[in-house]
């Protein structure tokens, strides 16, 4: 009996050392009466030093649990109520040991007598919920203060995970903020999307294909410009959502848009400089030939004592007219350039004023029909004389020069409510409609001028708009290819006049 009795104990003995915890009892003043093997192993200190020394568990509980850890179980022991909780134990050798502590009340007649409990060592179980809390509280911290907006959505199409920026980016109101019910959030999106087809197009595909990573622009009705990645969110190896990101790249696509515009423009700026350079030398060089040889012709004839021709001397003039017209250009140009093309204010009639540029311009126009519709009043207005007959000498010499086969040419002055309206129509080349916008910029050539081998800097237009807009005025062109063109400009009448 008495050895059967030893049998069994030792069995038990055995397998409570072989449980993988303390096994322990204790009285109802935490003092062991008993502690499995397992403590020396776990936690270290001898088994007697566990029994014998007074206060043990809390002498060696970890600082910050010494406090509420006895106060928690003396409370349930006095109540007799079976409990559990974690703390920490300082180990002999000065590790700390995380220990769930599982204990029963054995009391008499409602009164606590001992403490029987198994601590179990869950230091691993600890550190790796430690790291995952930390884990999951960086990735909080980071999604919060990246600079995109993001949102994941799982295979249910339910919201799983979103950040500040996707709701301030969306102005997703404070009711959808929480929500996991990605069908409502989308509409909300959507709704501000330019172009919401080819939008939700794109985002059922990359569902259906879970693999599929993509970036696109989305533009909104705002003008914003959002750059969207899209990527699986995989676990283990199977994909279970997808990540959107929004990022507003509008500044930059927009900084990037001028920066084309601007390099556009320089380029532009090269190409009309290189076409002018040449385009003048070849202009100032045209009337230097014949100029010098009327100049050798005349030189031949006075070494030969024959009288000077006053046709050869009059052609030489034409030349270094047409010479000094192109210089004068030139320097008007680099004048208005300056904001320094200085005008007059006098009293000018328009009447008399168009009248008096035709004269001098008739014996010139041999082949063309110079035809003038007067008004019949003065049409006095504050300006310029020499500028406003430098416009008026422009346009019609253009008449002239683009109407290479004749024809007639026609001025128009006539009122136009407190305004003078002046025409100039011919009936040549006329110019192609993309180009009309362009005929009173700086250098501009119409294409169909050059080709047609006439002569000009493409300055004449220019100088014109400027000297027509100082005075108030605008000026603008009705043109058809191979039908002519009418150049109309206005100007402010002066009343009383
Ligand atoms: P330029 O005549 O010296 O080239 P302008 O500034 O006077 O320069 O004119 C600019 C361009 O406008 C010309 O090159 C020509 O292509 C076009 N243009 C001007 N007047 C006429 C016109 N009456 N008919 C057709 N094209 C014209």
């Amino acid at each position: 009996m008495a050895q059967e009795l030893t049998r069994t104990q030792r069995l038990h003995a055995g397998l409570i050392d072989a449980i993988d915890g303390i096994v322990w009892e204790a009285d109802a003043n935490f003092r062991f009466t008993f502690v499995s093997k397992q403590a020396e192993r776990l936690v270290g200190y001898p088994l007697q030093q566990w029994m014998q020394e007074p206060d043990f568990w809390v002498k060696h509980l970890h600082p910050e649990d010494r406090a509420w850890a006895p106060a928690f179980c003396t409370r349930a022991t006095q109540e007799c109520r079976p409990h559990e909780f974690e703390y920490r134990m300082i180990a002999a050798n000065g590790r700390t040991v995380w220990l769930r502590d599982i204990v029963t009340v054995v009391s008499e007649e409602g009164i606590p007598r001992r403490l029987r409990g198994i601590m179990v060592d869950v230091t691993e179980e600890r550190r790796a919920r430690e790291k995952l809390e930390h884990t999951v509280s960086l990735l909080c911290a980071t999604l919060d203060s990246t600079a995109d907006g993001v949102i994941v959505v799982d295979r249910h199409r339910r919201i799983t995970a979103s950040n500040r920026r996707f709701h301030e980016l969306w102005r997703v109101p404070p009711e959808l903020v929480d929500t996991s019910d990605w069908e409502k959030v989308f509409a909300h999106v959507r709704s501000q999307v330019q172009h919401p087809e080819p939008f939700t197009a794109r985002i059922q595909e990359l569902y259906a294909d879970p693999e599929q990573e993509g970036v696109d622009l989305v533009e909104l009705r705002d003008g914003r410009i959002i750059e969207r990645y899209s990527r699986p969110q995989r676990l283990g190896g199977a994909t279970v959502g997808r990540v959107w990101s929004y990022r507003d790249v509008t500044v930059e696509r927009r900084a990037q848009a001028e920066r084309e515009r601007l390099l556009r423009e320089a380029q532009e700026a090269i190409r009309v400089r290189d076409d002018f350079l040449s385009i003048a030398s070849h202009e100032l060089k045209t009337p230097l030939t014949p100029l010098k040889l009327h100049l050798q012709v005349l030189k031949q004839r006075v070494a030969a004592g024959r009288p000077i021709s006053t046709p050869q001397v009059e052609k030489a003039l034409a030349q270094v007219a047409r010479l000094s017209g192109l210089i004068n250009d030139l320097l008007d140009t680099s004048r208005i350039q300056a904001g320094r093309l200085e005008l007059r204010h006098e009293p000018v009639s328009l009447r008399e004023l168009t009248r008096e540029v035709l004269a001098d311009l008739r014996p010139v126009s041999a082949e063309h029909a110079l035809e003038y519709e007067e008004p019949d009043e003065p049409l006095v207005i504050e300006g310029d004389r020499g500028r406003l007959a430098q416009v008026l000498v422009n346009l019609l010499e253009n008449a002239l020069k683009y109407s290479p086969t004749g024809g007639s040419i026609r001025v128009r002055v006539e009122r136009d409510g407190a305004r003078a309206l002046v025409s100039v129509s011919d009936s040549g080349i006329g110019i192609p409609p993309d180009q009309k916008a362009h005929l009173f910029e700086r250098f501009f050539r119409a294409r169909n001028a050059p080709i047609s081998g006439f002569g000009g800097l493409g300055l004449g237009l220019y100088i014109c708009r400027d000297i027509i807009e100082h005075h108030g005025g605008s000026i603008w062109v009705e043109s058809e290819v191979g039908c002519g063109s009418t150049f109309r400009f206005t100007l402010p009448v002066m009343e009383h006049h």
